[in-house]
């Protein structure tokens, strides 16, 4: 470029002396010749060549000063055309959204930066041009001096690098950038360009999306694992109800005094914890059969405290904080127990002989804000129970899988890992959501939060019903398509006393009531049959006979006779296993009731 220019001045040069040249020549012969034909007096002669050479000298010094402006005019211009390309240029580099800096390839040192550096990192322009990488970057390995070093290293020698980098602002502020550096050699010494550009928005968006990815994975593992634990213990049930049931009716006919009636007790008394244990399961597969009602929660919890103080013993505190003007929520109270008595016992465990566990409520209406970070959350109005103790705290790892069936940290035999599963399950069946806070040695706060119940409803939890007499001697229709369980609870009914009309399925069933019409009471059916379902079964059963009252039995509701799990009131309903007492208490309750609670086609307005 600069040859260019030199060469295109000296040729401007030589045509300017040329031209010069050309002329005097021209001049000096041409005037000579023709003042040679015309003047022959020698005298004269010499008077002309004077006036001649004067008229030379004015003529060209004309000549070379119209040339020689010209040229200096065209070297203004181009001077100034030079000046405007470096201002623009010059703009751009300051116009960028990118930090652009130039280092010296060996020291590294910065040699220039841009505006946009100054105002993305916070310095003054003579402040910026004495920093070195390391100020400029987070301080700590991967995004240290050293690596920054290395990568410039790199970029000179391996070629253009494009990397992630943890930068750090004048006021020590972090924040994310992608710097790409490039080594330029236009010039003999080389210098690196680094462009950085700022994303902390990008990466705070990536941030948050892997989070919620890793939410909705967990929460969909809780899903699948809740599958297979309701499929599971769906069939444990039946098999505990042919056990449990088989006990009973042995027990019943052993004297008390027996040998044998030991050990049926000991069988007796071991399906039923298992029993215990598939309810728990069934809780947290969200497939527990629930009878909700509206409640004051503090109430609720108020009643349990005695027990409670039972549960974790002397040597830990109970605090009960209730707030005040709670709104009320709707769900089984029995789940309230499951709930508190789990966690307390959670939160026993967590003690080393003496502390403090505290038990609060209160309301609390949340935000999209909030659901955006806690994907099982959705905004509206809750209630919350929130349940503290000081015990020894959780690490994340365990944190991450603490509602996982049968996880525990507990030794064989002190702990199942049903627990939290069961809060969990419950939580969810009553469309809340639960929150843990916990560090090792920090203690541990269970934070549940219950959707506020907004309907008119005065209702609130109504005492037990009494308990009625447990023989009778009515005819019932037993439906069960499972031979082992129709055949126990045959047994079990007629033990009572009852007469029992015995279906291994509906058609079965339909039958056998068209054939004893009006000299049957009761129908008990499964729920889930194939064919037909029982909810159907009781509907074609009632339609010709109306009088008729329905118990429904089953390991867990399905839709056919429940929404989501909640029984339509006005259903009778039996959870498998079920023990001779249950069965009996049961039936009396219906029976003995006046009419007006048996389903029936015309009652159109409850959820098949
Ligand atoms: P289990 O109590 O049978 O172990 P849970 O489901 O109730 O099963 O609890 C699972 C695990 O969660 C426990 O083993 C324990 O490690 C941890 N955990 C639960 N509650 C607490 C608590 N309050 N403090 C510390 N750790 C707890
Ligand atoms: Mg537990």
């Amino acid at each position: 470029m600069r040859n260019q220019t030199r060469q295109r001045h000296r040729s401007v040069t030589i045509r300017i002396v040329m031209i010069y040249a050309l002329f005097g020549l021209a001049w000096i012969y041409g005037s000579d010749t023709v003042l040679g034909w015309l003047v022959q007096n020698p005298a004269v002669m010499v008077k002309i060549a004077v006036i001649k050479g004067s008229l030379f000298i004015l003529c060209t010094a004309t000549l070379l000063y119209v040339l020689i402006d010209r040229f200096v005019r065209k070297l203004a211009a181009a001077e100034r055309g030079r000046i405007e390309t470096l201002k623009s240029y010059e703009a751009l580099f300051n116009a960028t959204n990118e930090a652009i800096f130039v280092h010296d390839a060996q020291s590294g040192n910065i040699l220039d930066i841009n505006e946009r550096m100054l105002e993305m990192y916070g310095y003054r322009r003579d402040e910026a041009l004495t920093t070195d990488l390391g100020q400029l970057s987070e301080g700590t390995p991967p995004y240290s001096q050293a690596e920054a070093a290395e990568n410039v290293r790199k970029a000179l020698f391996e070629g253009p690098q494009v990397f992630e980098w943890h930068s750090r602002k004048k006021t020590g502020e972090l924040f994310w950038s992608e710097v790409s550096l490039k080594k330029d050699s236009t010039h003999n010494d080389n210098k690196i360009i680094a462009v950085v550009r700022d994303i902390s928005d990008r990466k705070q968006s990536e941030e948050e999306r892997d989070k919620l990815e890793a939410q909705l994975q967990q929460a969909q593992k809780m899903e699948s694992v809740g599958r297979l634990a309701g499929g599971v213990a769906h069939d444990f049930n039946n098999m505990l109800s042919v056990i449990i049931g088989h006990t009973e009716l042995a027990l019943m006919k052993t004297g008390a005094s027996q040998l044998i009636s030991g050990h049926l007790e000991e069988i007796h008394n071991a399906a039923e914890r298992s029993a215990d244990l598939t309810r728990q399961l069934l809780a947290f597969a969200r497939k527990q059969a629930v009878a909700p009602k509206v409640l004051r929660l503090n109430e609720t919890v108020a009643g349990m405290l005695k027990m409670l103080q039972r549960l974790i013993g002397e040597d830990i505190s109970l605090t009960w904080r209730p707030s005040t003007k709670l709104w009320p929520v709707k769900l089984d109270p029995s789940q309230i127990d499951q709930i508190l008595a789990n966690l307390c016992v959670n939160a026993k465990d967590a003690i080393n002989n003496t502390g403090r566990i505290t038990i609060e409520t209160g309301n609390k209406t949340i935000d999209a804000g909030y659901c955006a970070s806690n994907p099982e959350a959705a905004p509206g109005e809750y209630v919350w129970l929130a349940i503290s103790d000081d015990g020894c705290g959780m690490d994340k790892d365990t944190r991450d899988h603490i509602f996982e069936p049968f996880f525990t940290t507990k030794n064989v035999g002190e702990g199942t890992g049903l627990g939290l599963a069961t809060v969990y399950g419950i939580i969810k069946q009553n469309n809340g959501f639960i929150n843990v806070y916990s560090e090792p040695d920090q203690g541990t706060t269970f934070t549940i939060y219950l959707p506020r119940y907004t309907g008119t409803s005065g209702e609130t939890e109504t005492a037990a019903v009494a308990i009625p007499a447990q023989h009778g001697n009515e005819t019932i229709l037993l439906v069960e398509d499972e031979t082992v369980i129709l055949n126990m609870a045959t047994l079990m009914l007629e033990n009572l006393g009852y007469s029992v009309l015995a279906a291994g399925g509906p058609a079965e069933a339909l039958r056998l009531a068209e054939k004893h019409s009006g000299r049957f009471q009761l129908l008990i059916t499964d729920v889930i049959m194939p064919d037909m379902n029982g909810r159907d079964l009781a509907r074609n059963v009632l339609a010709a006979h109306p009088e008729v009252k329905c118990l429904y039995m089953s390991g867990y509701t399905a839709n056919a006779i429940a929404h989501h799990g909640v029984l339509d009131e006005g259903l009778h309903f039996i959870q498998k296993p079920f023990t001779l007492p249950d069965m009996a208490m049961k039936i009396r309750e219906i029976l003995n009731r006046p009419d007006q609670t048996a389903p029936s086609p015309s009652q159109p307005g409850q959820t098949a």
